[in-house]
């Protein structure tokens, strides 16, 4: 089986991070899948029977009449044209207008949605992560919902394997 991921969220909530440590060292640009020019394929990880091809977006930004802006917006969009699961990285405890912002972008999308919240390791009241998880499940029906910290790599195989489910 062999699918495309693509990682989403708002700048600076750790997707490059997510990716690097995902990655590690089995890092592979090629890919026979016709999708691979319309995507930036940042690298293709097995695990088993199971080949994810995680493609970068560009972080989505809030709508302002800046062309790069604009323009990252567009391509972020379009890199989400033909993927098979959908990672949405947000940070911790903090939901802002940013995100909801991507929310928005992901509702017409018909593929899992994975939540990811990253930067668990941050969080000095651990019992304030449950009624925060609980909050975002009513956001949008995600397929799952993995609490992580992706510099520490805690709880990457969970996610791991649920993108293998998927493909
Ligand atoms: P991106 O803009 O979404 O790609 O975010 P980056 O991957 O560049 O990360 C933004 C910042 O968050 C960097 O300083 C990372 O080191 C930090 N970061 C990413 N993941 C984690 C995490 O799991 N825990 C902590 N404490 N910091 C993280
Ligand atoms: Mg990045």
């Amino acid at each position: 089986r062999c699918g495309f991921v693509a990682i989403v969220g708002r700048p600076n909530v750790g997707k490059s991070t997510l990716l690097n440590h995902i990655l590690g060292q089995k890092l592979s640009i090629t890919s026979r899948k016709p999708q691979t020019t319309r995507h930036q394929v940042l690298g293709i990880k097995t695990l088993g029977p199971v080949q994810a091809v995680y493609v970068d977006t560009p972080g989505m930004h809030e709508e302002e009449p800046r062309a790069l802006n604009r323009y990252m917006n567009k391509a972020a969009t379009s890199a989400l044209i033909d993927v098979d699961v959908v990672i949405f990285v947000v940070d911790q405890l903090y939901w802002t207008t940013a995100d909801e912002l991507v929310l928005e972008k992901l509702s017409k999308l018909k593929c899992p949605v994975i939540l990811a919240v990253n930067k668990v390791d941050k969080i000095e009241k651990r019992e304030t992560l449950l009624p925060h998880l609980d909050m975002l499940s009513k956001k949008r029906d995600f397929a799952e919902i993995i609490p992580l910290s992706a510099l520490k790599e805690n709880n990457l195989e969970p996610l791991e394997e649920a993108v293998g489910r998927f493909l």
